[in-house]
């Protein structure tokens, strides 16, 4: 791996309350992410498909070989470590220049996120998982059965080197 890339984050985060997945103006459209293309959502269902996971707010490094995505457990500074979203959401870009936010053009190659961010998975015609907060209504669900970052993640300012803190468990 020779590649680093920063924290990384999406449109989705958010630094306050959690996205869920009965929202009134969601309603409208049962399901949506199955019927409307990314490109055809409204700011509030493209919001509503961050899970809170939290994983694309990690140090990675790439493989410059087999582009494959190594995580480690640093987080950016701005991660709440508990639960997963962005401290300063209104202010990420301004404070960490490297945070990506993620849109259908980010979204082209999708292959640099997690494999469970909803994102990537819509974008690569695959379905949301049964504990995503939208499809199972628990935004909650993401962190119990062990999907998110929630607990296990590491402050950047704490740590010298991220290339030291691999981790398998991130996927
Ligand atoms: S990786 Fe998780 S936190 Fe990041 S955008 Fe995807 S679903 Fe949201
Ligand atoms: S600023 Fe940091 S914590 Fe906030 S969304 Fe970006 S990478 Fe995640």
């Amino acid at each position: 791996m020779s590649v680093v890339t920063g924290p990384l984050s999406a449109a989705a985060q958010t630094s306050t309350e959690p996205t869920i997945d009965v929202r009134p103006d969601l309603a409208p459209v049962a399901r949506f992410w199955e019927q409307l293309p990314l490109t055809a959502m409204k700011a509030a269902q493209w919001e509503s498909l961050c899970d809170g996971c939290g994983k694309c707010c990690l140090a990675k490094y790439e493989d410059a070989d087999t582009g494959h995505m190594h995580y480690t457990d640093v987080a950016c500074f701005l991660l709440d470590h508990h639960s997963c979203r962005c401290s300063d959401y209104a202010q990420r870009a301004e404070r960490v220049p490297d945070c990506v936010t993620l849109t259908p053009a980010t979204l082209a190659d999708p292959r640099w996120l997690p494999q469970t961010c909803a994102y990537r998975l819509l974008a690569e015609g695959r379905p949301l998982p049964d504990w995503h907060p939208l499809v199972c209504g628990d935004p909650a669900r993401v962190h119990l059965q062990g999907h998110s970052v929630s607990g296990r993640v590491r402050c950047e300012r704490e740590v010298k080197d991220p290339l030291l803190h691999l981790v398998d468990w991130v996927c």
